[in-house]
């Protein structure tokens, strides 16, 4: 943490080993993202499988599992490590929460021990690449709807639909598919190279273009009956998974808009109009003001899920007030440091509009902000306004 945005010494609440995992994942991403991210943003590609590898070396895939080759880190340091990747690129957080989060994860709770052996020791080295696919064309916020379905065929099981907007899936090694089979909802690891799997990339995105996207098309996947992760069962095993990747937005979206915060705090004092800076207008430190307020504000909060979360007390909907409101102030911290940057605020010189772009998507997956404001209002009135 730059000093003047640590407004309430929040670093001396770290540990030392978590202020040495924030500082080795700041480095690598001053490194080997940030030189390039413009680059890729603007030509919307990014060495995925690279970096991948990079991140698995240090440690950063499946960080907070335990076993199989993963960290087995705290909460809190894997909630850092979130903040530092996505100061460089929310696409780039968003491969190693999809990874680690969802597919690892997925894999780690609800495996079988013969499906975590093959698929997460090279998961976790970033050899092998996951994806998560609940999202469908037709059901998004809803995926209680899904329509992909998985029947059974002797021992085999034989999945057929569609899903849309899965990152990772057309560089994927393995594909965590939620389906419906008579019995309910179930999670399946498939190889993406089965025959009947196509994963197409998603172009033309105008947020997150520095990650891979795709639509994921099952036309008869004969799978092994081994196929099945046996311990997921209904629609509360892939939540779960949710819940663990949401956590880690929560202090993602705090790295991004800290990234714009400093940009603008930057070039507001060295930006000279009417001859001194722009630093020194009260319109302008009144926004640097309230950004820095509301920085500090979601920093604490992710802290607090963090702790909670390490002693094994983190309720969903706790993580639904984490991820609705940093997500929403990161975004409005954004556009407002856009304003302070003026004409250059929309150059991709600077890092502000791309991260201002890609909270959009931030905003919308992992549970949109109206579907958190639900969880929420659900917990306060004991009312489910979903049904
Ligand atoms: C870049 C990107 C990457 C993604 N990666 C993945 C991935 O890896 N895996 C995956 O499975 N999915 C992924 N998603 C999909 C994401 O999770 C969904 O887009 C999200 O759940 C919203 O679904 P939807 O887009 O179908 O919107 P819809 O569900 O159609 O919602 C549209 C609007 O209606 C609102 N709405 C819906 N229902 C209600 C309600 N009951 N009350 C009030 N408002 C409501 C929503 O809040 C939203 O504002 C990704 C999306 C993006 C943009």
């Amino acid at each position: 943490m730059t000093a003047p945005l640590d407004l309430l010494d929040l670093d001396p609440s770290l540990t030392e080993e978590e202020r040495q995992i924030r500082d080795v994942v700041r480095q690598l991403i001053d490194d080997r993202v940030r030189p390039h991210v413009a680059d890729w943003y603007e030509e919307g590609r990014v060495p995925a499988r690279e970096l991948a590898r990079e991140f698995g070396k240090l440690g950063l895939l499946g960080m907070h599992l335990t076993g199989y080759g993963c960290a087995g880190a705290s909460a809190v340091a894997y909630g850092l490590a979130c903040q530092e990747l996505e100061a460089g690129d929310s696409g780039v957080r968003s491969l190693v929460s999809v990874q680690g989060s969802l597919a690892m994860y997925a894999i780690w709770r609800y495996g079988s021990e013969e499906q975590k052996q093959r698929w997460l020791p090279s998961m976790a080295t970033g050899e092998a690449i996951g994806c998560f696919g609940l999202t469908e064309p037709d059901h998004g916020s809803d995926p209680a709807s899904m329509t992909t379905r998985a029947r059974r065929d002797g021992d085999d099981w034989v999945l057929t639909g569609g899903k849309m907007w899965i990152t990772n899936a057309p560089i994927a090694d393995v594909g965590v598919i939620w389906a419906r089979t008579e019995a309910g909802v179930r999670g399946f690891a498939v190889p993406m190279d089965t025959p009947g799997v196509t994963a197409r990339e998603i172009r033309r995105k105008m947020s997150l273009r520095a990650s891979v996207t795709g639509e994921v098309v099952l036309d008869e996947v004969r799978l092994p009956a081994d196929a099945q992760l046996p311990e997921a069962v209904g629609l509360k095993a892939p939540l779960s998974c949710l819940t663990e990747a949401r956590y880690g937005i929560i202090w993602g979206a705090v790295g991004a808009a800290r990234d714009c915060l400093e940009t603008a705090l930057a070039y507001a004092t060295t930006r000279t109009q009417f001859g001194r800076p722009l630093a020194g207008f009260q319109l302008t430190q009144a926004k640097l003001a309230d950004m820095a307020v509301e920085l500090v504000k979601g920093q604490l909060l992710a802290l607090h899920l963090g702790r909670l979360a390490d002693g094994g007390r983190l309720r969903p909907e706790q993580v639904s007030v984490g991820k609705l409101n940093n997500v929403r102030e990161a975004l409005a911290i954004a556009r407002q440091c856009r304003t302070i940057l003026g004409a250059n605020g929309v150059s991709g010189e600077y890092p502000v509009m791309r991260h201002a772009n890609n909270l959009e998507s931030v905003l919308t997956y992992e549970g949109t902000s109206e579907i958190h404001q639900l969880v929420v209002g659900q917990r306060l009135t004991g009312v489910s306004a979903f049904t």
